[in-house]
């Protein structure tokens, strides 16, 4: 127990969206429990019914969450049920509960992307709408009091939205700046240890090979020295968008160090990798020139072994770089070895 209790607050701590889907939870669990015994006593035992099974849906989709990671299904599953309660109970008890569809619109907000709270919100003000106008008296005393309900709370959920939208676009920034390398785009070495470990997942779940490319620049330092630093910076940010041309958009490029890069291979085996390094190897050979003439490229690969763990992927592919520096350079050197020997099969100059 002390176990769960305890990796629940690390995800608490590490995971936003599913911080937030159980923080509304809770809200909504907090908010509505009392209410069921409340209901049940004044014998109103349809909405005790529809709290309970709200409150029950509500620690369903948070278990959801927390076991398949899907917070963005879970929190729409939430937005439609607490809707669809707040409906009931308003349209049930009358003016009353009409107050609890002001949280309700911020809360659609938390749970689900903007649009879609946006959606509901609109949705669910409609059904009020038509109700009250079709059964007059019943929810509102008088057209003035629906007028003053509509405007308030299409008020609040545009505000919501405005302050949703920006949130998300801002956290969607800082997310790929927390992961792209500013100078050439790619993407940078904190991404680059995620996605290794997630390959190798990938390779274990699903029995697909994984491969991978360290590529270094050939005599850059001369490129600096000549030229100075800015010059320098163009070779790099040009040989970032010629890899990205000729890679295949599921293939992932990092900065690995100044002129060092890696590229990882989902799904490719053996031959795809070779391939791969050949054409990247030809390409920059025949396109990337810098101010100097045409820059070459040095190229070590590895395949992710059975149940290898991928730092030593990564070792064994950077070995093979090293390797192809000590063969003169423009060459590529790959490790495609299945068990742990150390040969390595050399692909010269293509
Ligand atoms: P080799 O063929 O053995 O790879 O030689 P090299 O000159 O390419 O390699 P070395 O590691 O000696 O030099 C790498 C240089 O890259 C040194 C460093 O000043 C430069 N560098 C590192 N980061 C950047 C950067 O962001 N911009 C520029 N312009 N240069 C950088
Ligand atoms: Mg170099
Ligand atoms: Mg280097």
């Amino acid at each position: 127990m002390d176990r769960i209790l305890s990796r629940f607050w690390r995800r608490l701590r590490t995971d936003f969206p599913f911080a937030t889907l159980s923080l509304m939870g809770l809200f909504g669990i907090l908010g509505v429990s009392p209410f069921i015994i409340y209901r049940a006593l004044e014998g109103n035992y349809l909405i005790a019914i529809a709290d309970t099974l709200m409150v029950l849906a509500t620690v369903s989709a948070i278990v959801y969450a927390w076991v398949t990671h899907d917070t963005a299904k879970a929190g729409i599953f939430l937005l439609c049920i607490f809707t669809l309660v707040a409906l009931l109970v308003a349209i049930t008890i009358g003016l009353d509960a009409v107050f609890w569809i002001y949280p309700l619109i911020l809360a659609n907000f938390f749970l689900a992307e903007p649009r879609v709270a946006l959606v509901a919100t609109l949705a669910l003000l409609m059904t009020l709408t038509g109700y009250s106008l079709l059964e007059p008296g019943l929810l509102f005393e008088n057209p003035r009091q629906l007028a003053s309900f509509l405007v308030t709370s299409l008020m609040a959920g545009a505000l919501t939205y405005i302050f949703a939208s920006r949130s998300r676009t801002q956290r969607e920034q800082l997310e790929t700046l927390a992961i792209q390398d500013p100078l050439t785009g790619a993407r940078n070495r904190r991404a680059m240890n995620q996605d290794l470990q997630l390959a190798s997942a990938r390779q274990k779940r699903q029995k697909q090979p994984q491969a991978l490319m360290v590529m270094d620049l050939d005599h850059f330092k001369q490129i600096n020295d000549r030229f100075g630093h800015p010059a320098g910076d163009q070779v790099l940010v040009d040989f970032v968008s010629l890899v990205k041309r000729c890679t295949r958009s599921s293939d992932m490029l990092y900065r690995f160090g100044g002129e060092e890069f890696l590229l990882l291979l989902p799904d490719t085996d053996q031959q795809g990798l070779q391939q791969a390094a050949q054409n990247l190897q030809r390409r920059v050979r025949q396109q990337l020139v810098g101010p100097g003439g045409t820059v070459t490229v040095s190229i070590g690969g590895a395949l992710l072994r059975t149940d290898e763990h991928w730092n030593s992927w990564l070792q064994r592919a950077d070995k093979c770089l090293y390797q192809a520096k000590g063969s003169g350079r423009d060459c590529i050197i790959l490790d495609c070895e299945p068990t742990g020997t150390d040969s390595v099969a050399a692909a010269p100059h293509a």
